[in-house]
């Protein structure tokens, strides 16, 4: 039997006739609808010369037809390569050059400054809006609603996901149907998702998160989904009566808590909030408890890996850490320097093997064989370590990690104590070029609105509680963190900005 995900998650569904999205409208798609729908986009494609294990490209706006899109490009054997909308036509050069697709997808709006990038990788540039019109919209209402699904193995390509590079350049990560298929059937199980769920899906479908976690688990349960465009708390709130699962940043989060529509009462028919893509603040957990009597449930993965580690869905959601090891998933801790499994309990760098770990890099084998290694573990760049209950702790990016006068300093630890002062809102712990210290511990602070902006009293409570070499030398004071669409703190921005405050 082929392994196309496309069969798995619509062509072979128990019941057609059930509801598979639910669009901004109110437009509602069942899965018999989703499998006419991308027949004919797929002979659409097809007739543009897609072929199988060739890439397609799309920056184009969330919509169900981007949904029909994926769908269709998987069906005809084809690689979705999904790219962030805010991308600027020069990023695109990059990413179009790099991964030279068949044919390039993008919104009627930008046709005409992405053309030339599309002609120089060879690329057919068709367009798609959000409201069903462009090129391709028509080209596939024109084609026939039959399409034989192309047969693809568990080991062909599905999706072609470029990392978020916030250093050196952006790496396509190479998704096999295997990945992905694997992945969303070990996500079902662990949070109990089935046929009478409805997820509120408000997430970007560009991202391992929007596109596989919350739209591959949701289709392949036979469940349905409310698609909308952009994260709006208090059409979420209003939508929560009748859904049951809420997939989200923590930013998410943090916004629906100032909500004041967000109570017990307006969240009693859901049964899953889960949050992943960044840490979610222990404090954010707790008020969301508090607020709506759900404990949140948090869990860790990347784009190169598909979701590692989760919270229990029975059992203890523990605030601060992302749970346990999925099913099929291996987690090591190991030293970064030699690769060798650190003492149970102590900090070193998370890896990861199974059947959701991707293929490699797209055409860069070096920087493949340097993170993924030959006995299956990827090297994920993140800190952590394991408790006695198993449950893993991140405490950062490898690249975060400050070494001050020769000692390791974890960001994490100091951002928990300084957020825990009254008057703070959130921070980020930075290390900066400093002439004695190598690099010097320093804290970018967000105060509460009002909140006096006291170095001294930052200072001196952490004074009593973290050893001298941890203590930030200096204390920033900001409006707001920068943070990317995944809600991100982008501290190489943040490097970059004060670069120059110690002065050397
Ligand atoms: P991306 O490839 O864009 O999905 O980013 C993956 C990275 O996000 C991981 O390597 C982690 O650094 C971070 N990440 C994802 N989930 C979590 C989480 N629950 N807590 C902390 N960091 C996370």
């Amino acid at each position: 039997m082929s392994e196309n995900i496309f069969d798995i998650l619509v062509g072979s569904t128990a019941d057609f006739s059930a509801i598979a999205i639910e669009a901004e409208h109110g437009e509602r798609l069942s899965y018999a609808d989703l499998n006419a729908q991308s027949a004919r986009m797929a002979n659409a494609l097809f007739a543009l010369g897609l072929r199988p294990g060739d890439r397609l490209a799309a920056q184009i706006d969330k919509s169900t037809d981007a949904i029909i899109l994926y769908l269709a490009t998987v069906r005809a054997g084809g690689v979705f390569l999904p790219l962030n909308t805010a991308y600027t036509p020069a990023e695109m050069a990059y990413f179009i050059g790099d991964a030279e697709p068949a044919i390039f997808v993008c919104d009627p709006a930008r046709r005409d400054v992405l053309e030339p990038i599309a002609a120089a990788a060879g690329a057919a540039l068709v367009t798609l809006d959000a409201d069903g019109g462009g090129s391709l919209a028509e080209a596939a209402a024109a084609s026939s609603a039959e399409f034989e699904t192309v047969a693809r193995a568990a080991d062909d390509l599905a999706a072609l996901l470029y990392t978020s590079g916030t250093t050196g350049r952006s790496k396509g990560a190479m998704l096999t149907h295997g990945n992905l298929v694997s992945n969303a059937r070990t996500l079902r199980d662990a949070w109990h998702y089935g046929p009478t769920d409805i997820l509120i899906h408000a997430l970007p479908i560009f991202h391992t998160h929007g596109l596989f976690v919350a739209t591959n688990v949701t289709l392949l349960s036979g469940a349905s989904m409310i698609l909308l465009r952009k994260f709006d708390p208090a059409r979420i709130i209003g939508l929560m009566a009748r859904s049951t699962v809420l997939m989200g940043v923590p930013t998410f989060y943090v916004r629906l808590l100032d909500e004041p529509g967000l109570t017990r009462d307006a969240s009693a028919s859901m049964r899953l909030f889960i949050s992943g893509s960044a840490p979610l603040l222990a404090e954010t957990h707790k008020s969301w408890e508090a607020t709506t009597g759900h404990a949140i449930l948090e869990r860790y993965g990347m784009t190169e890996t598909n979701m590692n580690v989760s919270n229990p869905y029975i059992g203890e959601r523990v605030a601060g850490t992302v749970g346990l090891p999925l099913a099929g998933v291996e987690v090591r801790i190991t030293d970064p320097e030699t690769g060798v499994d650190v003492t149970a309990g102590e900090i070193g760098m998370i890896e990861v093997r199974g059947p959701n770990v991707f293929k490699g890099y797209w055409r860069m084998p070096e920087k493949t064989a340097e993170d993924l290694r030959d006995n299956g573990f990827f090297i994920t760049g993140d800190l952590g370590r394991i408790d006695e209950q198993g449950y893993v702790h991140i405490v950062g990016r490898g690249k975060d990690l400050i070494i001050s006068g020769g000692f390791n300093v974890y960001p994490k630890e100091i951002e928990a104590e300084i957020d825990a002062i009254d008057g703070v809102v959130e921070s980020a712990v930075i290390g900066l070029p400093h002439r004695d210290f190598g690099e010097a511990v320093t804290a970018v602070v967000v105060p509460k609105c009002g909140a006096k902006q006291d170095p001294e009293n930052i200072l001196g409570t952490l004074q009593q509680r973290l050893a001298r070499f941890k203590l930030p030398k200096k204390v920033v004071f900001v409006g707001e963190l920068p943070r990317n669409t995944m809600g991100k703190v982008q501290k190489n921005l943040l490097r970059d900005e004060y670069f120059d405050l110690y002065g050397n």
